[in-house]
């Protein structure tokens, strides 16, 4: 029996630990400071630190890190022991407030994207305070910012923290418009929803493409699919299951909220959702939530894939950020209540929502856009990479009957005058659903679905904090002059849906026709991630990021950059295992083939003349030329590659890629798939689709 309320939190220094081990006095000197988000006094970081190690110490801990998020998307450490040396040649363990609050890693070797020069290799980590630090594998790890000597960021929890910052801000002065005097902060909340895959350990080594590149870039489709629909929700396999109840009391002790977990649609892969929380640490937890699904499933003897498309003609895997703004005694702000037509309130925040992601719809798709997330924008699983919203027709009822001067009755039994049944109650339940929108309102929070698995949900809501920050300064500039404030606030209500619906879609999003429609709308339509990047930087977004102190146009060049060169550096690598997987593994393994078929096809006729030969020589002619079409297709993509070398402008060279190179790697694989068909299962060099996605019992 496992008593979770004990084990949660067991390896968090958080409130309940801090209480017991900290001095009254210490323990009210830190919260002012993550309250007031001062800097810790010293000597009080000295006792914090001691505390902390001494606890760590008593729970297996032989080291410390600083734990942060560089721009490489996955979190960094770098150990230190607690050693102190003693005169006598002994050692003590020791931990001091200056370690705690500040690190400096040599950080050259981390992107940049010109900000540092790696002469001047400097980077500081800083204590987040507002994230509570935590033990994993025997290192106490500090939460933490990265910046440069200089103070620019390199990282994605500055920038995060600053658009937190930033949208409360601008909420408090709506929320003071409307007489609240006693919030004093507004927090922005996510849910993050992950889907990943876990298939055999042993089959994840063999494949030189899922190891180099995480994704499957040769195989051909196995003779099941998704088709049966018998997956999702399914009844979850033994093995599968053990690895979810280790990684559940994994995560519950580091004080992640792991609540739902169920199976996805694809064969083998799956879904665990977590209770939401504050956005910063609901993005700490995010991160150790796909470190920890690895490790746990290399426990299991299986790989966890988090890449949003390891297998063709299956459903990639994605992410649903789940995002709300409350208040910090709790009230949500995008909760409609039971009378959302005289709900100013919400609706004013909710209008707010809509201007921010019709403005900035390249932003929201730029913090979608990456190599892997490129396979499912688009194709009939995500949505497409046409960013639009989802209100529901109830409020979407709301909205046109305010704008028309109409009333509208949310009293159950009464009819609305825009004809639209009425619903008694905005509750969430009775919201419909709307799965293939990119943006969709889900009763008091929006759920953001184009992320990528893989992806850092820092992004996406650096975007929207800072986006719809934007747009409350506006409304609250406006609000804060007008001679009467609730005819002020209905006017900006009105108009800004009136000007702004655009963005909303209520129908179906993988529909064709859809692409025309939100081009007759003028909406975007960025395909690639490359397309998408080229927006980043446009003056709207240089002046947003600057106006509310997110990034400054060398800190947002540079993210520019990073993003850009990270996109072609990977499919470069998937070019190359294509080329070396081709080359070492597939072509010879062929050869050898079609040698046994001829051999078998003598042997035959040796035998008699009776016996036919026909299918073997078929067989070995249809390879022979299939393999020769592979090696042309091989060499060709290998010919492109060279050509990169004279490409310097990084946009170019990533259109480059986009437009051509990775054109050229799909139509070496189609080749590949064929001849892995035509071939004994045996003879082919790597497990097969049908092996991986069914190989976990
Ligand atoms: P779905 O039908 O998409 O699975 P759920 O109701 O299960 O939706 O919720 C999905 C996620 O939304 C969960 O992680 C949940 O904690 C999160 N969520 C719920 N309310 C909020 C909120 N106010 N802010 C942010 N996330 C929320
Ligand atoms: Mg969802």
């Amino acid at each position: 029996m496992i008593n979770v309320p004990e084990l949660f939190g067991s390896l968090v220094f958080d409130e309940r630990t801090m209480k017991e081990r900290l001095p009254k006095q210490t323990y009210k000197a830190l919260k002012k400071t993550i309250k007031d988000g001062k800097p810790l006094d010293i000597n009080v970081a000295n006792i914090v630190a001691n505390a902390m190690k001494d606890w760590a110490v008593e729970n297996g801990c032989t080291h410390y890190t600083h734990w942060f998020q560089p721009m490489t998307g996955v979190t960094a450490e770098k150990h230190d022991s607690f050693i102190n040396p003693n005169d006598d040649g002994t050692v003590i363990m020791e931990f001091s407030g200056k370690e705690l609050i500040k690190g400096e890693p040599d950080a050259s070797s981390f992107p940049s994207g010109g900000i540092r020069a790696t002469f001047e290799a400097r980077g500081y980590t800083t204590w987040d305070p507002t994230s509570y630090a935590f033990i994993k594998d025997g290192s106490l790890c500090i939460p933490t910012a990265f910046c440069s000597y200089t103070g620019d960021v390199l990282d994605k929890k500055t920038p995060l923290l600053r658009s937190m910052e930033a949208i409360s801000n601008e909420a408090v002065r709506i929320l003071r418009l409307f007489g609240d005097k006693e919030t004093t902060r507004v927090i922005t909340t996510v849910g993050p929803e992950q889907e990943y895959f876990l298939i055999d350990k042993a089959m994840f080594d063999s494949r030189k493409d899922l190891t180099y590149t995480g994704r499957t870039l040769y195989g051909a489709r196995a003779p099941k699919g998704q088709e049966l629909e018998d997956h999702y929700f399914g009844k979850i396999k033994d093995k599968v299951s053990a690895f979810m109840k280790d990684l559940d009391e994994e995560l519950w002790k580091l004080g992640i909220y792991a609540k739902t977990k169920h199976n996805e649609v694809a064969p083998a892969q799956h879904e665990l959702a977590p209770i939401f929380t504050t956005t910063n640490l609901a993005t700490d937890h995010n991160q150790l939530t796909m470190e920890m699904m690895k490790r746990i499933a290399n426990r299991h003897g299986m790989e966890c894939l988090l890449h949003e498309k390891p297998f063709a003609g299956v459903n990639g895997s994605g992410k649903h950020n789940n995002w709300s703004i409350s208040t910090n005694d709790g009230r949500n702000l995008l909760n409609p209540g039971k009378d959302p037509f005289n709900n100013h309130e919400f609706l004013l925040f909710l209008v707010a929502v809509i201007k921010a992601v019709d403005e900035y719809q390249d932003l929201l798709r730029i913090s979608a856009a990456s190599a892997g997330n490129d396979h499912r924008l688009g194709a009939n699983e995500a949505p497409p990479a046409i960013v639009s919203m989802f209100i529901g027709t109830d409020l979407e009822a709301v909205l046109e009957a305010l704008v028309n001067g109409q009333n509208y009755n949310s009293d159950s039994d009464q009819k609305v005058l825009t004809g639209v049944e009425v619903l008694a109650d905005f509750k969430k339940d009775t919201t419909d659903r709307n799965r293939t929108s990119p943006f969709a309102f889900t009763g008091n929070k929006f759920e953001f679905r184009m992320l990528g698995s893989n992806d850092n949900i820092s992004c996406p809501n650096i975007m929207l904090n800072t986006m719809v920050a934007e747009e409350l300064a506006q409304f609250a500039d406006e609000l804060e002059k007008a001679e009467n404030f609730d005819e002020a606030v209905v006017e900006i209500i009105r108009r800004t849906y009136l000007e702004h619906k655009r963005i909303v879609f209520n129908g179906n999003n993988y529909a064709p026709e859809w692409v025309d429609e939100a081009a007759k709308r003028g909406l975007m339509n960025l395909r690639t991630t490359p397309a998408a990047l080229a927006h980043y930087i446009d003056e709207k977004n240089v002046s947003l990021f600057k106006k509310h102190k997110i990034y400054s146009e060398s800190e947002l060049n540079a993210r520019y950059e990073i993003l850009l060169e990270n996109y072609s550096k990977v499919i470069n690598i998937e070019a190359l295992t294509m080329i070396d997987m081709a080359r070492k593994d597939i072509i010879p393994a062929v050869s050898k083939f079609v040698k046994e078929l001829v051999d078998t096809a003598i042997a035959k006729k040796a035998l008699s003349a009776e016996i036919t030969a026909e299918l073997e020589v078929e067989l070995a002619s249809k390879l022979s030329k299939l393999q020769l079409c592979f090696s042309n297709r091989i060499d060709k993509l290998d010919a492109l590659l060279l050509k990169t070398a004279d490409i310097t402008d990084k946009q170019k060279l990533a259109d480059f890629y986009a437009d051509e190179v990775f054109p050229a790697m799909q139509e070496a694989r189609v080749v590949a798939d064929e001849m892995e068909m035509s071939m004994d299962a045996n003879a082919w060099p790597y497990a097969s689709y049908g092996q991986m996605l069914y190989s976990v019992k």
